[in-house]
């Protein structure tokens, strides 16, 4: 017994039952450091890249920089190329030639860069009480209550009458201003304080502040509107009936903050499923010439459905796919339909995206054996849904084994759960959609507190080991 416990082995006992622990109290000193750094480059990247377009723009910069080019512009593919597709420049898939042949299928990361938010009505522009607003209509699940009394950046583009792309972000520069969303003063808060935490703000409610100076005319109508009108005018080129046809976004104006005297985390805008793409867009960037070919998805409208052309569920995904595969069997009318649809067979994916982390607070809605844990790595998913695994895309338990056998062999930690408790609630992730194409799919991604508040908190060691992870998956998977 006593020679055991100096040679720092289990017992027996101790080996066969599974321990989740504190990855800050396990790694070592080096791990942590590359952690640190790591975390300095995901929260460059985040606070220039928090919209859906302003991460598929940045990813494709950073990708041409390394060789990717549009695969528009090649009409064969052999190991080592690297290519991508803008998805409506709102999603993006970039991959890697592996050195096997396309039609024994593919690696796939998939994660979602929209995010939560506020956006703008199609005729969003009123005048109330000499002050001047923008009407917005909530994007994906919040809590409405949350999004009052912060500063708030437009970002977005203007597609004129006239055929221009304008280009719109306010808010970020230090030097800009920023909108804003009144609550109640608690003075006069009783009956409010007094409602569900549902009701307090309603959708109508949020109505974003922005402007009161009137123009100096007593013949005009609503002065403050039109103050405001001329100042889009001039600045952007645009009138008021462009709105229609505009893309505009409100989010928080903040930048991503570490948390705590000891930075162990990060509080920002849009982790969930940004602190995922990250890390699977630069595995992506550090392959040269893989052994299955590597590929990065992008998605946009996970939040709401994965609907429209540039969500999970559209075809355009597919379609890239399918190029890599017959561009990589000689060109495009070499394509052979059954030979793709086995490739898919063949195509093994992570769905990375984001899941809740156990907050001691809310401890009743979690189920303390499993549930992830801050810090205590990335989650194995099996199953995502609701009451009963409802809508769920549940993963092949031998898909399964494979992933945490090559976790393992590269000494990689891990932890496993479900979101909450069974009659509590639930959520989905694109794993279903693409699961329908054949490939197996299983959810991987780290846990967030506060998810889809305006400010989420995730680990730094966690995001960390979810990159040696992603990597391990492309390199090693087959
Ligand atoms: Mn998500
Ligand atoms: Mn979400």
């Amino acid at each position: 017994m006593a020679e055991k416990k100096k040679s720092g082995k289990k017992s027996k006992e101790l080996e066969l039952a599974a321990e989740f622990p504190n990855l800050y109290k396990t790694a070592g000193k080096a791990e942590i450091s590359a952690a640190m750094d790591f975390a300095e480059d995901y929260k460059a990247f985040l606070d220039i890249s928090k919209t859906e377009r302003e991460f598929v723009k940045n990813s494709i910069e950073a990708a041409r920089e390394l060789g990717f080019v549009d695969i528009e512009h090649k009409k064969t593919l052999k190991a080592g190329d690297k290519v991508y597709k803008s998805v409506k420049g709102k999603g993006l898939a970039l991959a890697v030639i592996g050195v096997e042949p396309c039609e024994n299928g593919f690696n796939i990361l998939g994660a979602h860069v929209d995010s939560p938010r506020l956006d703008l009505k199609p005729n969003p522009l009123y005048e109330d009480n000499e002050t001047v607003y923008f009407k917005t209509h909530y994007y994906g699940g919040i809590k409405k209550y949350q999004w009052t009394t912060i500063p708030l950046a437009l970002h977005g583009v203007v597609y004129t009458a006239g055929g221009n792309e304008v280009e719109v972000c306010v808010g970020e520069d230090p030097s800009d201003p920023v909108f804003y969303i009144t609550d109640l003063l608690i003075h006069l808060g009783n009956e409010q304080m007094g409602k569900k935490a549902s009701e307090v703000v309603t959708g109508e409610d949020l109505n974003l502040v922005i402007g009161g100076i009137p123009v100096d005319d007593k013949d005009v109508k609503d002065p403050y509107k039109a103050a405001v009108l001329k100042i889009l005018n001039d600045k952007y080129g645009i009138v008021e009936k462009d709105f229609v046809s505009a893309e505009l976004e409100v989010v928080p104006a903040d930048k991503a903050r570490d948390v705590g005297f000891d930075r162990a985390y990060i509080a920002a805008y849009g982790h969930d499923d940004k602190v995922c793409a990250y890390p699977a867009l630069m595995s992506l960037f550090s392959q040269e010439k893989p052994k299955r070919t590597c590929v990065t998805i992008l998605t946009d409208k996970e939040e709401i459905g994965s609907y429209a052309n540039s969500g999970a569920q559209s075809a355009i995904y597919e379609n890239f796919l399918m190029e890599l595969l017959a561009k990589n069997s000689g060109g495009i009318d070499k394509f052979n339909m059954l030979v793709f649809r086995k490739a898919m067979e063949n195509t093994k994916m992570l769905s990375t995206d984001v899941t809740s982390a156990y907050d001691p607070k809310y401890a009743s809605v979690y189920e303390a054996r499993n549930t992830a844990y801050m810090s205590r790595g990335l989650k194995i998913e099996k199953y995502t849904g609701a009451r009963g695994k409802s809508g769920s895309s549940e993963a092949n338990g031998d898909f399964v084994a494979k992933i945490t056998e090559i976790l393992k062999e590269n000494s990689i930690p891990w932890q496993t759960g479900e979101l909450g408790k069974i009659d509590v609630g639930g959520g989905g992730t694109i794993s279903a959609y693409m699961a329908k194409s054949g490939m197996d799919v299983l959810d991987m991604g780290i846990p967030v507190w506060s998810m889809h508040a305006p400010i989420e908190v995730i680990s730094k060691i966690d995001l960390y080991y979810l990159y040696l992870a992603y990597k391990a998956f492309i390199e090693n998977m087959r």
